[in-house]
């Protein structure tokens, strides 16, 4: 085995094969979700390499990842039609026939009886393999995968559609290579395992700068900063002997962390903004109703992923002409001299009037501009105002000042917005517990 690196740790190799991902008709992201979930068994992947359906193209790379790395992950190519090009490959590498399993073309058969279809005769090469390998079944598709090892190396081979790579992946292959004893094989350096910590409301050095001594090289766990419209993440990643010693450790830096951040942290690894308003309106009971102008209804849009939602959101209101914003919540006309439809006071007003209209607990409201115009002199695009209203005498509100496109500028507006919420929610909660705190007159 050639190796190709410092490191005596054998690594992987990840093929994508097709012509739609050579060609750039098609994104591979089987290798970047590949890639990550090798780390977590302690597997560090050596090579991407993506190949067309071209047999020579094949065979070449296989043979090139089979001198380098110590397993081969290859997906696609396994579909009925001539340029899937995966089954053959491996049995050439190899050296062996392709040879037919019944229970596997009966499989097939079954799923497309289950989904009311006639079986092609030409799926029926999906049930050859290489003789000699294992056949990796395959619960959401007509394409087994196959799993073999020859001359040291393990070659594992899964169709290109994500939903049915990933399921086999974590059901089938996962699994057998824990089985396997990566460790004794020569792979890994024990589990490693990563959890991302979500913030928004502060820029990514403003959040460095608290974290300084978890973020430095080399520190164990590695704490990773990275910022995506105005989100802030900060992934924890941690090696360790099994998962119980990483997860110890993983959660001994995440408590710091949200000590340090307070209430800047939302949420952790998929977790949206969108989720933590909704878990905190459904623990208060509080119900909520928007009105939008700057980001065209996409605040609501992103509420409108959060299951449940209709139990806390009465509604938003898309309102731009300033007619529309006094026929329905009688924006006054002294108001629009004094801010034309863009500022803290309208903000102000439309949140109150809109909980009003609606009856519900808290109004929320954002105006602005989207840009690439601005609103005259000392209005430039970007500037937007939002405001919640709670029936208080105290409106919570933010001005923001962004950069970026159109797009852009709307979606860091919305995100905005729904955290002004999520951060009078977390006051109101607050205000709650210590008020249940608060030792009774009665007791003596
Ligand atoms: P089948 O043909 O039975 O669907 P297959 O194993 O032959 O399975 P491909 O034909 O190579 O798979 O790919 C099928 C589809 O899967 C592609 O059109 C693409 O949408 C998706 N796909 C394939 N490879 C990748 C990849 N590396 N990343 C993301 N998507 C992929
Ligand atoms: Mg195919």
């Amino acid at each position: 085995m050639v190796c190709t690196n410092n490191s005596f740790l054998r690594k992987a190799e990840i093929l994508s094969i097709g012509s739609e991902l050579t060609s750039g008709a098609q994104l591979d992201t089987n290798s970047q979700w590949l890639s990550r979930k090798l780390a977590e068994i302690g597997v560090a992947t050596g090579w991407h390499s993506t190949i067309p359906d071209d047999v020579e193209a094949n065979l070449n790379g296989f043979i090139l990842a089979a001198s380098r790395a110590g397993l081969v992950v290859i997906t696609g190519g396994l579909g009925p039609t001539q340029d899937d090009l995966t089954r053959e490959t491996l049995a050439r590498l190899v050296g062996v026939e392709l040879v037919f399993d019944e229970a596997s073309w009966v499989a097939i058969q079954d799923l497309f009886h289950r989904r009311h279809r006639i079986c092609p005769e030409r799926n029926r090469v999906q049930a050859y393999f290489p003789k000699g390998s294992e056949i990796i079944p395959n619960a959401n598709g007509t394409a087994p995968g196959v799993f073999l090892i020859h001359q040291g190396t393990i070659f594992v081979a899964l169709p290109g559609p994500p939903r049915e790579m990933e399921q086999m992946w974590t059901n089938e292959v996962r699994p057998r290579l824990l089985n396997a004893n990566l460790g004794k094989l020569g792979f890994g350096d024990g589990f490693l395992s990563r959890r991302t910590i979500r913030t928004f409301g502060a820029g990514e050095s403003a959040v460095e700068e608290k974290l300084l001594d978890l973020t430095r090289r080399g520190a164990d766990p590695e704490v990773g900063i990275t910022a995506s419209n105005a989100i802030i993440n900060l992934s924890i990643t941690a090696r360790g002997a099994d998962q119980a010693d990483v997860q110890a450790k993983i959660a001994l830096v995440e408590e710091i962390i949200r000590d340090r951040l307070g209430d800047l942290v939302f949420g952790a690894n998929e977790d949206t903004l969108a989720e933590a308003v909704g878990l905190l309106l459904e623990e208060l009971n509080l119900t909520v109703s928007l009105v939008e102008s700057v980001t065209c209804g996409h605040t609501a849009s992103l509420l409108g992923a959060v299951p449940g939602i209709s139990k806390w959101f009465a509604g938003s209101l898309v309102l731009y002409r300033p007619e529309a914003k006094d026929n329905l919540l009688g924006y006054p006309k002294d108001l629009l001299q004094r801010e034309e439809c863009v500022g803290p006071e309208t903000a102000r007003f439309l949140a109150k009037a809109v909980r009003e209209k609606m009856g519900t607990d808290l109004g929320v409201a954002v105006v602005g501009y989207a840009g690439p115009g601005d609103g005259g002199p000392g209005r430039p695009a970007g500037l937007v105002f939002a405001a919640v209203d709670d029936g208080s005498s105290v409106t919570s509100e933010h001005t923001q000042n962004w950069h970026g496109s159109r797009s852009e500028i709307q979606h860091r507006t919305a995100l905005m917005t729904l955290n002004l919420l999520r951060l009078k929610l977390l006051a109101i909660k607050a205000d709650q517990i210590s008020c249940q705190n608060m030792p009774s007159k009665e007791v003596p």
